[in-house]
């Protein structure tokens, strides 16, 4: 069983900042990042992002850049399939602390979820 899990309440990755993103150049295609320039609000976070419920206000259609799945990690950064769970609580990890800080409750809150899914996953 994969030990990552996207967890509610949390919605760092929906903050698009560039500060935290250096990089993203790289992984987009132009009309990608045409599109991602164009959700950044203020303070960095997406238009699309319902700051009440801390929910993603178009999920279903949802771009491609903003689906944290095995296919779509090996599209767009190269990652295999057996290094997808390490790398996407990495990133999670990243983008929380980026955002929230690493003492932050939505860094308790994932931490607390993955320890829960080893233990259940090797059990
Ligand atoms: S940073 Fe991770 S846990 Fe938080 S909303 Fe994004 S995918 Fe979910
Ligand atoms: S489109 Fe939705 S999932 Fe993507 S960054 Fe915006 S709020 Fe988050």
């Amino acid at each position: 069983m994969a030990t990552w899990q996207c967890v509610k309440c949390c919605g760092a990755c929906c903050n698009l900042s560039l500060e935290e993103r250096p990089d993203i150049c790289d992984y987009l295609s132009p009309k990608e990042l045409e599109l991602y320039l164009s959700m950044i609000g203020e303070g960095g976070w997406c238009i699309n992002f319902d700051h009440n419920t801390r929910e993603c206000n178009i999920y279903s259609n949802r771009p491609r850049f903003c689906c944290v799945e095995p296919g779509i990690f090996q599209e767009m950064y190269s990652i295999k399939l057996e290094e997808f769970n390490d790398f996407a609580i990495e990133c999670c990890h990243q983008q929380i602390e980026g955002v929230y800080g690493w003492q932050s409750m939505e860094m308790l809150h994932f931490d607390n979820n993955v320890r829960i899914r080893k233990a259940i996953s090797s059990s």
